[in-house]
């Protein structure tokens, strides 16, 4: 029984049959001891009116006409005096057993004597004949329990056919019921064996209005982001292949010229100074590789604390100073001196050294590189600013992108790794930032940071 909709409906089926068995054997019991009562209350009541016959006239000839009477009915009769000796009897027939059943008081209604029907061969009641106070005799009334069983087995079949045709009823509806219910299911099961295997795409095609609706729904989702997943995968390997293969072709060229004999020492060292170079490279890229990894798991947690902005950017400022001055470009910086963020001073250092590094890379000497900062209430907002070539407007959207460069040749020249954006983008992001990008006039870019304050 591995199927589903076995399960449930074998569940469903098991349930409900103990139920239906419940509530059948409840009314049946009921309906034969209200048949069985109806037939004793008859009993006693035909007895109860031969009684009024013949508590009027109490004589051999009455007597003899009662008994007479009853021999052509199912029932039987029995007249007794009041010491109950039988006076008269209806039919030939061992019944006399109950005449001398002991009953203390009887009412003058009378009363079954024997009502046991499975047990017994007739159902017995006796009505007392009254002469004033005085009891003169007894009328004893019978029906063989025979006729009882024959009704009550007419009612058994009849309730065993109605239980076989609802029980019938019962396992197509929950047949049909758990099918409609386990269908989307098995879909849902076999879309995602589907995904395992590295089907992309999955439709289910399940129009639903409820959670199995959603669940499909939900599978389908899953599917889609698991495709555009693999295909990032996919793409940042070939990215990543790419970017090691131009440093490693370098080294291997450079390192077997530089084996050859023919080379003076002066031309070796140029060699090796550009293998060097190269391998300073792929060190950089593998750990903005590492870095960005790590940016990126979702475990990953910066650690927030109030920092002094304008004694950050002055530290950033001062490591950056001499590539600065080397290039003759100007680093200046405004912030308001009482300005505390909260953020994790490491992570956002690394921010305002991308975006120093990046300004100047990308800019000409006898230009400037300015840093601002501002507070409202409810955040805060940090430039940095150049007056280098600028971002191309349809570019801006992508530059943050991993691995993403508007010139390949220039970034290789400033030994960029094209992860710095991607990186800085992850970190204002981890501070619930947002960072974006706009062109100056006449010349250079602005990046803007928005942190919530
Ligand atoms: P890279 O290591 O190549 O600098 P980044 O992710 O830091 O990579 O930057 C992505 C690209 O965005 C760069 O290749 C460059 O083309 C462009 N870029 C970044 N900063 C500036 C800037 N200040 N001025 C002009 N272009 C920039």
């Amino acid at each position: 029984m591995k199927n589903i909709s076995f399960k449930l409906a074998g569940s469903f089926f098991i349930l409900t049959f103990i139920i239906e068995a419940i509530l059948f054997a409840a009314l049946y019991t009921s309906i034969v001891n209200t048949r069985i009562t109806e037939e004793i209350h008859a009993l006693q009541g035909r007895g109860n009116s031969h009684r009024a016959v013949l508590e009027k006239h109490f004589d051999k000839k009455t007597i003899e006409h009662v008994a007479l009477m009853e021999t052509e009915a199912d029932t039987n009769v029995i007249i007794t005096d009041d010491k109950r000796n039988v006076l008269a009897q209806s039919a030939a027939g061992d019944m006399t057993e109950h005449l001398h059943f002991e009953e203390r008081s009887i009412p003058r209604s009378g009363t079954a004597l024997q009502s046991h029907w499975k047990t017994s061969k007739y159902i017995c009641t006796i009505s007392p004949i009254m002469k004033g106070r005085d009891t003169v005799g007894y009328v004893f009334m019978y029906l063989e329990t025979s006729s009882i069983k024959g009704l009550v087995q007419n009612i058994t079949n009849r309730f065993f056919a109605s239980f076989g045709l609802t029980a019938f009823l019962t396992v197509a509806a929950i047949y049909l019921l758990s099918r409609f219910l386990a269908r989307p299911i098995i879909m849902i099961k076999e879309s995602a064996e589907k995904m395992t295997n590295g089907q992309d795409n999955i439709s289910l095609n399940i129009k639903r209005n409820d959670e199995l609706g959603e669940l499909a729904a939900s599978i389908e989702n899953l599917s889609s982001n698991l495709n555009r997943l693999q295909k990032e995968r996919n793409d940042f390997l070939s990215s990543v292949a790419h970017e090691l293969r131009t440093p490693i072709t370098y080294i291997k060229g450079y390192s077997d010229i530089a084996m050859r004999d023919q080379f003076d020492v002066n031309a070796r060292h140029q060699y090796l100074s550009i293998i060097k170079e190269e391998t300073d490279n792929l060190t950089l890229l593998v750990d903005d590789l590492f870095l960005l990894t790590k940016l990126k798991q979702p475990g990953f947690h910066i650690e927030k604390k109030p920092v002094h902005l304008h004694t950050l950017v002055e530290k950033e400022i001062r490591k950056s100073q001499i590539a600065f001055l080397e290039k003759r470009i100007g680093l200046s910086y405004h912030i308001p001196l009482n300005l505390t963020v909260s953020i994790d001073e490491k992570r956002f250092s690394q921010v305002i050294t991308n975006l120093l590094n990046n300004a100047r890379h990308y800019s000409e000497s006898d230009t400037e590189v300015t840093i601002t900062a501002s507070a409202s209430k409810d955040r805060i907002i940090i430039t940095v600013a150049d007056e280098g070539c600028g971002i191309p407007e349809d570019e801006q959207d992508y530059i943050f992108e991993r691995f993403y460069r508007i010139d390949k040749s220039r970034s290789r020249q400033t030994g960029g790794t094209g992860m710095g954006l991607a990186i800085v983008k992850e970190i204002v992001e981890h501070h619930g930032g947002e960072i974006m990008v706009k062109n100056r006039h006449p010349k250079g870019s602005k990046f803007i940071i928005t942190l919530p304050a």
